[in-house]
């Protein structure tokens, strides 16, 4: 006889009764969370009576898509007399909308020009959802909208002078009770510049989840603010949108790492004649690209004459720092603060041998360095330290320190100016901002903290170095 095999059965899901379907514009377009590239196009459902009231534009909905329940932003609601087919949608997530309509024709123009699904553009844009957030009330306060013109400008910051004064400054001039967006590269000039603006609503992906989510709402449910953040701020939805104002614009930070890539200058320049709202770039020399803008006259230039002494010291007998430089630094000292910027932190990143100038390498090939005055020769791979070092090629023993780092250059100016006070700052140890007063700050390129009264100079060591700086 035949073994008996187990009945196979068959799972189906029963299709949930979603109700009664609106009576009133039925359809919706959903942009939906597919995670597949080419399934970038919208996609309709039917709103089911019990969310009719809260289902428009902008707010975010769950949708049945191949068998999965998918997050998705409402387009447009419609109506529609083919309906056969079609799926509802399963849930309103958020009660009230997210984005608005020009907000979400902005994130799509940006799918659009980068050739991204739009969903990649609107995580970045939109904060995800906290619900605690949403059970708070949203509500916009009318208002009318005025209509500007988006003339774009490019305004040079002055020498010698505080860039976040001049800034607030210029924000006190042209806030003409609408809602300015101002955007910085990175947090800590976000921090620098909220000091300038206490009542501002900050927008930066690295406050707390809740506080970035309810941040982003207060911005778009309030009117007259003066909102500042970092790279995703652009897309922040604000409904009086006055004017937008970028800094520094020509930074790194400004270019989203994560496909698709934009840039926070090209879609402000898209969200500005969008929304026909004034744009300024602000900086102390414009990008490659603002320059092309300006030669192109479609962006006005608005320069500051301002006069800087400007000093050249060349070592005489390869001297690590010239003679003719102490004395200067020296008088400087008394009426205030010196900024010494090193190009390199650290005190040597290579060895040589003094004798025969052969490069010292370790036996796993890593360049040797010296952490501080102090410590012992060490591999800058493995960290094997090499106590007892001695050239490979000669047998010489004494070092020669080369490429000479921040920490080196604060002992050599140390030994040569005895009882100054030196503070160093430096990528993971940047001092606090008006933390120092006196004496000399040894700093590596934006690691230089800002002093109240200014700096009496500022020295640049090595630096046909800091040409080749990225940043
Ligand atoms: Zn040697
Ligand atoms: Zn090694």
């Amino acid at each position: 006889m035949a073994p008996i095999r187990p009945l196979r059965l068959k799972s189906e899901r029963v299709q949930k009764n979603t109700g009664a379907i609106a009576s009133d514009q039925s359809c919706v377009e959903v942009i939906v969370d597919t995670g597949v590239f080419h399934l970038d196009k919208s996609f309709t459902y039917l709103v089911p009576e019990s969310f009719s009231e809260i289902c428009a534009t902008g707010t975010r909905v769950q949708v049945p898509f191949n068998g999965r329940e998918l997050e998705g932003f409402v387009l447009k609601r419609f109506s529609s007399e083919t309906t056969a087919g079609l799926k509802a949608l399963t849930k309103v997530l958020t009660p009230f909308p997210v984005a608005s309509e020009k907000s979400l024709a902005l994130m799509l123009r940006v799918a659009q020009q980068w050739a991204a699904h739009p969903y990649d553009v609107i995580r970045s844009a939109i904060p995800p959802r906290i619900a605690s957030v949403d059970k708070k009330q949203w509500e916009l306060p009318a208002h009318s909208s005025q209509s500007a013109n988006s003339v774009a400008e490019y305004l040079q910051l002055p020498p010698c002078e505080n860039p976040y004064v001049v800034l607030r400054r210029f924000v006190r001039d042209v806030h003409k009770g609408g809602s300015v967006l101002i955007l910085l590269p990175d947090t800590r000039s976000l921090q620098r510049l909220h000091t300038e603006f206490p009542e501002a609503i900050v927008l930066d992906s690295q406050l707390e989840r809740t506080v970035r989510y309810e941040n982003f709402l207060k911005a778009k449910y309030s009117l007259g603010n003066i909102v500042i953040g970092t790279r995703s701020a652009i897309f922040a939805d604000i409904q009086d949108l006055e004017r937008i104002v970028i800094v520094d614009e020509g930074s790194e930070s400004f270019y989203e790492p994560r496909t698709p890539g934009w840039n926070v200058r090209d879609v402000a320049l898209i969200r500005a004649e969008m929304e026909s709202v004034p744009i300024s770039f602000m900086g102390y020399s414009p990008s490659v690209e603002i320059g092309f803008l300006l030669e192109e006259k479609k962006v006005a230039y608005r320069s500051i004459s301002a006069r800087l002494r400007v000093d050249s010291f060349q070592p005489e007998y390869s001297e690590l720092l010239p003679g003719k430089l102490i004395k200067e630094i020296k008088s400087s000292l008394k009426s205030g603060a010196v900024l010494v910027i090193a190009p390199r932190k650290g005190y040597a990143q290579g060895i040589q041998c003094a004798k025969c100038r052969n490069v010292a390498l370790c036996d796993c090939g890593g360049r040797l360095a010296k952490a501080s005055e102090a410590s012992s020769i060490e591999c800058s791979l493995c960290a094997l330290v090499r106590k007892d070092w001695s050239c490979a090629w000669c047998k010489g023993t004494t070092p020669y320190l080369v490429t000479r780092g921040s920490a080196r250059f604060a002992h050599e100016i140390g030994k040569a100016i005895p009882g100054v006070l030196i503070s160093s700052s430096e990528g993971d140890h940047i001092l606090d901002d008006f933390s120092v007063t006196e004496g000399i700050v040894v700093a590596t390129p934006g690691a230089a903290p800002y002093v109240a009264q200014g700096y009496s100079a500022v020295v640049f060591l090595e630096a046909e170095s800091l040409l080749s700086q990225a940043d």
